[in-house]
């Protein structure tokens, strides 16, 4: 990653802890990312490992009891330490989230159309009439028939899919510059994850927005994501080229990740392979590398935290190793 480019995201050295009886729980260590305009840069990783308190983090929701260090700028601007009015003006406007679960994120008790034109009537100062016109014709983008008829919904009218639909659109009512998409297909079926992931493909194809996806389905990531970040225990391990890096891993833990996707051109007994053992626990991070109790490749050097750095092209490994990706795949046979 070059201190040249210029990112309308950029996050350095990013880091949020949370106080615990066992001493601060470190969600997120020391993470460098850059999102530049209209590209899609997708981070994986395993329940825990960080994904989602990045998103928090970008949109100043960690709350109270966080401590958050680092950097994080919006085209230049300093967010970290940012006036809440501030972070407020640009939660929606400027940056903007889907969440994991529709149901959630939706009010139950008011219809889709008001709950679509409240962000347009309060940042862009539409009248309500120009919002619920505006939020029919973001429904028809997200491919939702008879948008107007929808507008006078309820949520629980609508079925999971076209609630995270709804969402979508929901996001993109007033124009981000930035989406961040957490886990946006997890709580919907195989058959509907493909339709929101085309939505948010063709939406894409046609906005532009820049786009920050977090998943732990590489068959997703792969469908929008242009460059990959891998995290482990809050930190950054690996970052590339998204072909690159399915191509030829150069972590043993994002190799590892690979390996254990469903493979069903193998004998079923080979189909699934698993990373063995768990993630550390977060209050009790280890001083070395955190992957060292499950990766096959430990050695006496990983008893130090290796550091982020270039091993080729734009390709960043957090790793003591220096092995080609396919001796790093077998040393998991
Ligand atoms: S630094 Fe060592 S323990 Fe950590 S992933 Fe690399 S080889 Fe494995």
């Amino acid at each position: 990653m070059t201190e040249a480019r210029a990112s309308l995201l950029r996050v350095r050295a990013l880091s949020v802890s949370y106080p615990g009886p066992q001493g601060p729980l470190r969600a997120l260590s020391d993470v460098d990312l850059d999102l530049d305009e209209h590209e899609c840069l997708g981070v994986i990783g395993e329940s825990g490992c960080g994904k989602t308190q990045l998103l928090l983090a970008l949109l100043g929701l960690c709350g109270s009891a966080a401590r958050v260090t680092g950097s994080i700028r919006y085209r230049g601007e300093e967010l970290l330490g940012a006036a809440p009015a501030r972070l407020a003006a640009l939660r929606g406007r400027r940056i903007a989230m889907v969440f994991q679960e529709p149901q959630s994120a939706l009010n139950p008790y008011l219809r889709i159309g008001e709950q679509l034109a409240e962000g347009a009537r309060h940042h862009l100062k539409l009248t309500r009439r120009a919002a619920l016109g505006r939020a029919a014709e973001l429904l028809e983008l997200v491919q939702i028939s008879a948008p107007a008829a929808r507008l006078r919904l309820y949520p629980h009218e609508l079925s999971g899919g076209m609630r995270q639909r709804v969402t979508i659109a929901m996001a993109l009512m007033c124009e981000p510059e930035i989406l961040l998409l957490d886990e946006p297909t997890t709580a919907l079926d195989v058959t509907i994850q493909a339709q929101v992931l085309e939505v948010l493909r063709s939406i894409r194809a046609r906005t532009g927005v820049a786009t920050l996806f977090v998943s732990h389905d590489f068959g997703a990531l792969a469908t929008l994501a242009s460059r990959l970040t891998v995290m482990y225990a809050g930190r950054a391990v690996e970052q590339g080229a998204i072909g690159e890096l399915y191509a030829a891993p150069l972590h043993p833990y994002t190799s590892g990740l690979l390996r254990s996707l469903p493979r069903l051109d193998l004998p079923v007994p080979l189909r699934l392979a698993a990373i063995p053992g768990q993630p550390p626990d977060l209050a009790q991070l280890p001083a070395g590398c955190a992957f060292a109790p499950r990766c096959p490749l430990v050695h006496p050097a990983c008893a130090e935290r290796p550091a982020l750095r270039m091993r080729q092209g734009d390709h960043q490994v957090a790793c003591h190793c220096e092995l080609p990706a396919a001796r790093i795949g077998e040393a998991w046979s």
